[in-house]
């Protein structure tokens, strides 16, 4: 079979709603679509058996043709051995041209084990994606620590790219979605994966993918009690807390809470960065936030270029007083 169409992978999130970068990539793909003839955009859904209504309509307003769902009550938790192995199945079956897939922990495992079987290759972390040349996928990503940025055409199909979440905004459209109930024998699938124990996530922590405010710490608040600082600030203004590789390195956040080239893309209505340099890596994960306050004790930091406020000063002086004064 001739390949055809754009596949997404329609992640879940745990509370069983659709993952926001899946809206995001149909929203590229409606794009893409218009740019090549005649294709149609297909989600695949694994997971367990629910009504999936509800997340088949949204889908469908924003883009998908078609929502083909594979459920069964082992699907319930994910194990990248059956997701993996059934999305693989469902490329081979509805062979598609490009497969898009948010690079989330969870798409990240999915798109490497699908390039692997596929024997295809895969653009990871793209912060753009268009039509080149003979209709071939064109994914942009930055390269050599980011200093550059590299325009690539993959020849063979399908064509597979990963997206961070936040890079592109979802909109939604007129259209109409078919539902494409498929079984396949979850018995054959050779599990290699038990899950031994599970730590549930803080309650406390706020997810920076979705926070309309971010305090960020960089390297400069990693010592003393910076990043309790950090955590106050954060707390007042309701906000998320984040970090540079630096303060992921040094172990005052979890890679879930990096944001940059090699973290996550983030798109606060405020994002504040404290003690940040401001290198391009960093600068990667913040270009989509609304207004940036910068606080730095060196006026020629980098950051500053980026600020909407700029605040040159000591943290362990500016965060108290910034603290203290906001509910006045
Ligand atoms: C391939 C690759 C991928 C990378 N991916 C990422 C990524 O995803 N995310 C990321 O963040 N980095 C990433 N990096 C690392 C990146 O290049 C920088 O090294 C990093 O962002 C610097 O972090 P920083 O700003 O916290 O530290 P620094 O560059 O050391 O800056 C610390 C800043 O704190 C200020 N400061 C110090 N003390 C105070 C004080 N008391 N009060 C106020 N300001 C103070 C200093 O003036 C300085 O500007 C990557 C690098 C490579 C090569």
């Amino acid at each position: 079979m001739e390949p055809n169409g754009i596949l997404i992978y329609g992640e879940l999130n745990e509370d069983l709603n659709v993952h926001n970068v899946v809206l995001e990539l149909l929203t590229k793909a409606r794009e893409l679509k218009t740019k090549i003839w005649n294709q149609r955009i297909m989600v695949c859904i694994i997971g367990k058996r629910m009504n999936y209504e509800p997340i088949i309509q949204e889908l469908g307003n924003h883009g998908a043709n078609d929502v083909v769902l594979i459920t069964d009550d082992r699907l319930a938790e994910y194990n990248n051995n059956y997701y993996g192995e059934i999305f693989t199945q469902i490329a081979k079956k509805y062979p598609p041209r490009i497969i898009l897939i948010g690079a989330t922990n969870q798409g990240k495992e999915i798109a490497s084990y699908t390039a692997t079987k596929l024997e295809t290759g895969l653009t990871a972390d793209c912060t753009n994606l268009d039509i080149g040349e003979n209709n071939l996928l064109l994914s942009t990503r930055p390269t050599f620590g980011g200093q550059l940025t590299a325009d690539i055409l993959c020849k063979t199909f399908p064509q597979m790219a990963t997206v961070q979440a936040n890079t592109f905004k979802a909109t939604t459209c007129e259209n109409y979605v078919n539902a494409i109930f498929n079984w396949i024998d979850i018995d054959k699938i050779e599990n290699h994966i038990e899950i031994i124990n599970k730590i549930k996530k803080s309650q406390n922590a706020k997810d920076i993918n979705t926070a309309q405010v971010i305090v960020c710490g960089g390297a400069g608040a990693c010592k003393d009690n910076g990043f309790t600082l950090i955590y106050q600030l954060a707390q007042k203004l309701n906000g998320a807390v984040a970090g540079t590789r630096e303060a992921f390195e040094k172990g005052y956040i979890t890679k879930s809470q990096q944001i940059g080239q090699t973290g996550k893309t983030v798109a606060p209505k405020l994002y504040i960065a404290v003690g940040i340099s401001g290198a391009n890596q960093h600068l990667a994960g913040i270009k989509n936030s609304d207004k940036i306050i910068a606080i730095n004790n060196d006026k020629n930091a980098p950051i500053f270029e980026h600020a909407d406020v700029g605040i040159v000063g000591d943290l362990f002086k500016v965060l108290p007083d910034l603290i203290d004064n906001i509910d006045k």
